[in-house]
């Protein structure tokens, strides 16, 4: 059975990471420089809410993006900030704490 509060907190996200990545690119700019690891090709991003049809296996267990060099923006920068890692199960970037806040106070400074 779905569960519908993690659909909507993934709905809400995925909106949230599309205006972000059009309208707040210095904003995401100042929260990915925050993050730490590096994407270790899970592809769980790629099936928040529904599996992207540009989403292909490695055939080595990991995922390719089928369109990775004109791929959109906001997947280009997921995790932008801290909250879109409740949207999957595991992801390899973390967010050091405060890493959201930090960059709001900068913002409204
Ligand atoms: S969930 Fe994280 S580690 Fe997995 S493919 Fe997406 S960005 Fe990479």
């Amino acid at each position: 059975m779905a569960d519908i509060s993690l659909m909507k907190l993934q709905a809400r996200g995925k909106v949230r990471r599309f205006l972000q990545s059009q309208f707040r690119k210095e904003q995401v700019h100042a929260l990915v420089v925050q993050r730490h690891g590096e994407c270790n090709r899970c592809g769980e991003c790629c099936r928040i809410l529904f599996r992207c049809p540009f989403l292909r296996s490695d055939g080595n267990g990991g995922h390719l993006c089928s369109i990775y060099a004109l791929r959109f923006e906001q997947c280009r920068h997921y995790p932008i900030q801290p909250c879109d890692l409740r949207e999957v199960e595991s992801c390899s970037y973390q967010f050091p704490t405060g890493a959201t806040a930090d960059v709001r106070a900068r913002a409204s400074a």
